[in-house]
């Protein structure tokens, strides 16, 4: 691990303003993703600033629009089990408690979820020459290697890493917005256009600014979201990244779909928003037929390596699964 310094900081504006004085410089939140990075030798930060004393720990009602407003140090324990999550977003709460450990998830915050970064296995090692996000045109290991957790859907010839989070999976379904704080003052980014696709940057995976912290992330009402589920398809039944996720919620109108939301996780660079899915269900009855439909025409486009192309089917199987589960919800 590299050398660094430690500071600690006492306002927002404050933990904006040291990291914007050395381009080196990161924030800590809970550290579970950046902390083995720097174990790792991939993030060698010069100063880390401490934003874990920040007043950011509230999971609070908006009262102007009936949505839940989650301050950025929410760690996810206490997020998965927050009434107001469990009781209107129990989608957000299967996410959070199918993710990493109890350990893990006591200490991990909401902010620092949207920050993780691939598990790719070139990513993590620096002794493997090939890897694009890490060192900017050295090429791709996983495109001629073992690419088995990678993307099928959004990738690039530069990269086909996939985005970890199942947290971020559950909230791209929500139409979360996300709230930031930069030298400049405040702002607000659609959960769509936080995070991109690798196109031919891969090394840049969200659209944060310089300096810019997370202070917050707000979840819009949406009534049927009562209606919810999160399934995770994955290796063994704990601690371990989506091979495929399902983030899925139907407004029903009798036993026809009104509307749907449906995001995918483990096949993609970002949260997959799958809205072929959901324009192909809308006004549809629900049943098997439809459910796979939606599917197919979702994953229409997806591509597969050498070690990856089963995911294709499991995640039209998925998507059947996750909707059979909600639309059967009372
Ligand atoms: Fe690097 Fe992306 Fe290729 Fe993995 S998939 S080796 S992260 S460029």
């Amino acid at each position: 691990m590299n050398a660094f310094s430690y500071s600690r900081a006492s306002d927002p504006q404050a933990a904006v303003n040291g990291v914007a004085a050395n381009p080196k410089a990161k924030f800590l939140g809970g550290g579970t993703n950046l902390v083995d990075l720097m174990k790792m030798g991939v993030e060698q930060p010069e100063q880390l600033v401490d934003i874990n004393r920040l007043a950011l720990t509230k999971v609070e009602e908006l009262p102007d629009n009936g949505g839940v407003r989650i301050g950025a140090l929410v760690r996810n324990s206490d997020l998965a089990e927050h009434q107001l999550i469990t009781s209107r977003y129990p989608v957000l709460s299967e996410a959070l408690l199918s993710g990493a450990s109890p350990q893990l998830r006591n200490l991990a915050t909401t902010g620092g979820n949207l920050l993780q970064r691939t598990r790719c296995y070139y990513f993590y090692d620096p002794a493997f020459p090939m890897c694009n996000k890490r060192n900017p045109g050295s090429g791709c290991g996983a495109l001629e290697g073992y690419n088995r957790i990678h993307a099928i859907l959004g990738q690039s010839d530069q990269c086909i890493a996939t985005h970890p989070s199942d947290m971020c999976v559950a909230m791209a379904a929500l139409d979360a917005v996300v709230r930031v704080q930069g030298p400049q003052g405040e702002r607000t980014i659609p959960f769509a256009e936080f995070h991109r696709l690798p196109g031919a940057t891969p090394n840049v995976e969200t659209n944060l600014q310089p300096n810019e912290l997370i202070t917050a992330v707000d979840l819009p009402a949406i009534p049927f979201a009562t209606r919810s589920h999160y399934l995770k398809v994955r290796d063994r039944a704990s601690y371990a990244f989506a091979l495929v996720s399902v983030a899925a919620a139907l407004e029903m109108d009798g036993d026809k779909i009104k509307s749907a939301r449906i995001a995918l996780g483990g096949v993609a660079h970002k949260p997959w928003r799958a809205s072929k899915a959901e324009q192909a269900l809308a006004g549809k009855k629900a049943g098997e037929n439809s459910f796979r439909g939606a599917a197919e025409a979702e994953l229409a486009g997806a591509k597969g390596y050498t070690f990856n192309s089963f995911k294709i089917e499991l995640a039209k199987r998925a998507i059947t699964q996750a909707l059979t589960t909600v639309a059967r919800m009372a």
